[in-house]
Formats: structure tokens, sequence, C-alpha cells
């Protein structure tokens, strides 16, 4: 049997593959660029947060939850931005198992562009090993079923946490030719974590680059970052999916040009809008909108978007960022749900 798209069934895996490289599908996949791990799915498996971001058997376990619980085509992780931060030797403040963990910006480690050192060890310390293991056990266990995603900081994003936000968004309005200095040397950090997840078995690689909507402008995006995620695609050989939240079709064209796979988009953006920008060069993933819909209201407004993404022929489907901890599962299962039965009533159409 094959669907309107003349394609068999098809394992999550290679459905989520070939809508990176927008392939024909035999239907949308759902995906988890970030993170779909909520207390409820902690309390199910045994693996709350704090531990479950730094101990490998448990980060996998509650990862696991997103394809066996949840029903997703993806696993992912890591559910943090700041594991490398951590293994640079940035303060963590790790909270408990209601909270995200944060870098503790006001105790910042770099001042100027001298400081910037990593320590010798950092892809060996527990907070980027952890990944590294916890990669390696879903590869092992669910690896041929389903992608394996995991997720390397951009630079702008390490920026933030090792100089402070406030002192780094200045010092790009002061000196741009420094802010660019310091984005170049960070960049490695993002380049070497990203190939060793690729050894230890990631299908794809979630790049959040916190050039966020609020905070800079799309010309932003273009003067300090489109070169660099150029550079990151011939560098870090496997499918990226950038992350970068708020409103940000003044910067998609410039995304879209810089052979990414995919752009993983905030509900600031309408679908339709977004797709007519990135004219297929690229593939879009994300879009359901987490404080309101996910974790504020029920499964009819959460289908609703799922629908309006599928309508405008968006190529995955998904939260648009980290969701809440405190989401509850079933406006999570209705995702990969409501994308079924979209396949299905659109079949009965035809
Ligand atoms: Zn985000």
């Amino acid at each position: 049997m094959t669907n309107g798209n003349g394609v068999g069934p098809m394992k999550p895996r290679d459905r989520v593959l070939a809508a990176l490289n927008r392939e024909p599908v035999d239907r949308t996949p759902t995906c988890n660029p970030t993170s779909v791990a909520t207390v409820e799915l902690m309390d199910l498996v045994d693996a709350p947060f704090p531990q479950a971001n730094r101990d490998p058997e448990l980060m996998a376990r509650l990862a696991a939850t997103g394809y066996t619980e949840l029903g997703f085509d993806t696993i992912m992780p890591v559910f943090t931005i700041i594991q490398e931060s951590s293994a640079l030797e940035c303060k963590v403040q790790w909270e408990q198992k209601d909270n995200w963990p944060t870098v503790k910006m006001r105790e910042p480690i770099y001042t100027d562009e001298d400081d910037i050192r990593f320590p010798d060890h950092w892809l060996t310390h527990q907070d980027t090993t952890c990944v590294l293991e916890a990669i390696r056990i879903l590869k092992r266990e669910y690896g041929d079923e389903v992608a394996v995603i995991g997720k390397t900081m951009g630079p702008w994003s390490l920026a933030y946490h090792c100089f402070g936000v406030e002192v780094f968004l200045l010092m790009s309005l002061d000196d741009p030719d420094k802010t660019k200095r310091i984005l170049d040397k960070l960049k490695e950090v993002t380049v070497e974590f990203g190939v060793a997840q690729i050894e230890a078995g990631a299908d794809a690689l979630t790049l959040p680059d916190h050039a966020t909507g609020d905070l800079v402008s799309g010309d932003y995006y273009d003067r300090y970052l489109r070169e660099l995620h150029i550079e990151f695609v011939e560098r870090i050989p496997i499918p990226l999916i950038l992350h970068i939240c708020g409103r940000t079709v003044d910067r998609m064209d410039y995304i879209a040009q810089t052979g990414m796979s995919a752009f993983h988009y905030d509900s600031k953006n309408q679908p339709q809008e977004s797709m007519d920008i990135v004219q297929n060069r690229i593939s879009l993933v994300g879009n359901i909108n987490n404080p309101e819909t996910l974790f504020a209201k029920g499964p009819e407004e959460v289908r609703a978007e799922v629908y309006k993404n599928l309508d405008a022929g968006v190529h995955l489907i998904g939260p648009e960022c980290a969701i809440p901890l405190q989401t509850a599962i079933e406006n999570l299962k209705v995702i990969p749900q409501a994308v079924k039965d979209w396949h299905r009533e659109k079949a009965d159409r035809n």
C-alpha cells in the first residue's frame, strides 16, 4: 500500500530523515528538536531532573519516553542548553525536578576576548560525556527504528553563557569586530561537540543559536551569524536543525540560504507566511505554541495548530521550543494522533 505520494510505510527514522531532506514521506513526521521532558514523564520512568541531565542512563530513559509514551518519530536526550557551558566551567544552578537548570550569568567566566580558553578536558567532562553516552545508549536500543537527535549550542548562545547576555549584546553594538572574533573562537565548541555526537550515533543535530526575535534583528543575523552557520553545515556533516525563538520572518530568507536542513520555528510566525519565505530551500519544523496552547489549553486547540501547520505544508510537526515541564501528557500525545488523522482525512477526500 502506498500513500498519495507513492511512498510505502516508513520507519520513523527514515520518515524524519526524508523530511529533513524534503524528500517524499508516507506521512509528515512528528519531531521534537528540543525537549519534551515533563515532570509527569520523569515520574513515570523514575528519571527526574536534575539527575536526568547529568547521568546518561537516566537521560536516555527519560528521552525514550518521547517515542515510547508520546509516539514521536524522534528521541532527543539533550534537554538543557547548558551541557557544554557547564563543561567550559560556567557556573550552573542545577535546580530541582520542576525547574530548568540555568547558567549563573551574573558570574560570567569571561570578560574579554583574551579570556577565552577551553579547559583541556571539556569534551570528557561529566556534562558533555553524559550527552554522548546517552546518545550511544539510545542508538543501541532504538537506532534502527527512531531518529536520535542531539544538540550543539551555537556561538551566540555560548557567548550569552560565558559573558552574560547584557554584556555580550552591548559589545555587539559597540565593537562588531571584537564580537566577530569572539564568535569565531566559540564556534569551535559548537563543531567539536557536534562531531562528537555524530560519532556517538546521532542522526541529526539541533543547533540553537539564540539570536532571538525580541533581542536582535534580522540584520544582526546577516552580519554575525549567516556565514558561521554556513560553515557549520560544511564542518558538521549531518542534518542540522537551526533553532531560534521568537518572531524571525525578518531573517528566514537568510536562514534558508545557509544549507541547514531545517529551521525550528516559533509560533510567533505563521506557518503559511514562513513557508512562503523559505520556498522549500529548508524544511520547517515546530510551531505548536508552548505557553498558551500546550501548557494552558487542551487537545482540541493543540489539534487545530497541528492542522494549520499541515495545511501550510510544514515538513515536520512538533512543539515550538522546549516544552514547559508541567505540560500535560495528553496535550503531547495528541500531536502524533492529529498528524495521522489529518493524513487519513486527506486520503479520504482524494
Ligand atoms: Zn526556543
